[in-house]
C-alpha cells in the first residue's frame, strides 16, 4: 500500500490518501462543471462537491472502523482509493457477528448520509441550480457507494456481509472465507466480461468508457479478491502452530557492553544473523536486530556500545509457549515490530521473528500443504 501519504489522526485512526484519489477527484469536478466551463460559481460547486463526497468517503470508513473497534477488532489506518477506502484491520474479528456489524455499518453510513442529502434537496425546492445539483449528486454517489460496497464479492463490504453469515451457518471462518474469496473473484470475472461487452456492443445507448471502466473496476475486485484468499490461506497456515513450534532456540547471544564494530566483526560477518539478545551476568536485558544497527552512522560503530541501541527488555513485547503463531504475527503488525521473545517460567526460551513465520509460510506453500 505504498504510494499513498498521510492525512493526520482521526479518533486515532491513521488517514492516508492514495494518489489514485486525485483521478476521481478530478473526475468529478470536471463532470461537474463540464456544462458550465465559463462559471466560476459551478467551478467552486464542482470542487465543494468533490470535497463533501471525500468527507462521505472518510466517514463510511469511519463507521467501519469504530464499530469494529467497539467490537475488539483494531484498526490501523484507513486508505483513501480511487473507488473509496480501505480500512486497515490488524487482526480479523474473532466473531461472526462483530463481522456482520463492522460490514454492514460502512453501507449503512453511505445510505445515511446520501439519504440525507436527498432530503435536503427534496425540502428546498428554492435552492439556487449549483446548491440543487450538488445536494442530488451528493444524495446519488452516497447511495451509489453503498450499492457498489454491497456487492457479495470478498473484500467488499457485501463479501463481508456474506462471508460473515457462511460463518454462522457453517461454524467454519476458513471455509467461509475461501468461498467469499473465491465468489470475490467470479464478480471480478464478471465485471471485466461486462465491461468488454459494453465495449464492442455497446448496448442501453451505454458508451465505450463506460465499459472500460467496468472493466477496470473488476480487474481491482478480482486482484483484491486473489489478495484475500492468498492471505486467508497463510492464516490458515500458522494457526495451527504454536510459539514454542517456530521460535528459535540457539540465538546468538551477545555482551551488553560491546561496541557495535566488535559485534558486527564478531557475531554478524560469521553467523549472517539478523537478530541478537543481550545479556549480562543478571539474565537478558535487550533485543538487537540489524535495523537498531542501521540506526547509527557506520563512523560512529567504533564508540557506540550495544546497550546504548538495543530494545531494552521492558519495552518488548513478549509471546508464550502455547501461544498461536497467528496472534503473533497479528500482534508484530499491531505493534509494528520483527521479533518477539518466548518467555517461560520468567526466562527468555527462544526467539521468533517475522522473517520465521514467513519462512515457514513459504515452506509450507512450496510443498503444497
Ligand atoms: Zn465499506
Amino acid at each position: 500500500m505504498g504510494n499513498a501519504f498521510n492525512l493526520g489522526k482521526l479518533f486515532g485512526i491513521q488517514l492516508r490518501l492514495h494518489y489514485s484519489w486525485f483521478i476521481i477527484f478530478i473526475f468529478l469536478t470536471l463532470l461537474l462543471v463540464s456544462p458550465h466551463w465559463s462559471s466560476f460559481l459551478w467551478w467552486l460547486t464542482g470542487i465543494i462537491t468533490s470535497l463533501l463526497f471525500f468527507a462521505s468517503v472518510i466517514a463510511h470508513e469511519l463507521a467501519h472502523s469504530l464499530v469494529g473497534r467497539a467490537n475488539n477488532i483494531p484498526i490501523k489506518s484507513i486508505t483513501l482509493f480511487i473507488f473509496g477506502g480501505v480500512a486497515l484491520m490488524t487482526r480479523e474479528a474473532r466473531s461472526a457477528g462483530a463481522e456482520l456489524k463492522m460490514a454492514v455499518a460502512g453501507p449503512a453510513c453511505s445510505l445515511a448520509i446520501g439519504g440525507l442529502f436527498g432530503l435536503l434537496w427534496f425540502f428546498n425546492p428554492g435552492l439556487s441550480e449549483p446548491i440543487a445539483t450538488m445536494l442530488l449528486w451528493l444524495a446519488y454517489i452516497n447511495g451509489a457507494l453503498a450499492v457498489f460496497n454491497l456487492i457479495p464479492g470478498f473484500p467488499l463490504d457485501g463479501g463481508r456481509v456474506f462471508r460473515s453469515l457462511l460463518w454462522r451457518f457453517t461454524g467454519n471462518y476458513q471455509r467461509s472465507t475461501r468461498i467469499a474469496t473465491r465468489v470475490g473473484q467470479g464478480v471480478g470475472y464478471l465485471f471485466i466480461l461486462g465491461g468488454i461487452l459494453i465495449i464492442f456492443l455497446r448496448p442501453f445507448g451505454l458508451a465505450w468508457f463506460n465499459g472500460l471502466w467496468l472493466a477496470f473496476i473488476g480487474g481491482f475486485l478480482g486482484n483484491a479478491a486473489s489478495a484475500s484468499y492468498r492471505q486467508a490461506q497463510w492464516r490458515e497456515a500458522l494457526q495451527g502452530f504454536t510459539a514454542s513450534q517456530v521460535m528459535t532456540s540457539d540465538y546468538p547471544v551477545v555482551p551488553l557492553s560491546i561496541t557495535v564494530s566488535q559485534l558486527v566483526q564478531r557475531y554478524i560477518f560469521t553467523s549472517g544473523r539478523g537478530c541478537f539478545l543481550v545479556a549480562d551476568e543478571g539474565g537478558v536485558r535487550g533485543i538487537l536486530t540489524l535495523h537498531n544497527i542501521k540506526s547509527v552512522p557506520q563512523p560512529n560503530w567504533g564508540v557506540i556500545q550495544v546497550r546504548e541501541i538495543m530494545t531494552p527488555i521492558d519495552k518488548l513485547k513478549i509471546a508464550h509457549p502455547d501461544q498461536d503463531a497467528l496472534s503473533i504475527l497479528e500482534q508484530m503488525d499491531e505493534s509494528n515490530i520483527s521479533q518477539m521473545p518466548v518467555v517461560s517460567g520468567g526466562g527468555i526460551i527462544g526467539l521468533i521473528t517475522r522473517g520465521d513465520l514467513i519462512r515457514l509460510l513459504r515452506t509450507r506453500s512450496e510443498l503444497g500443504i
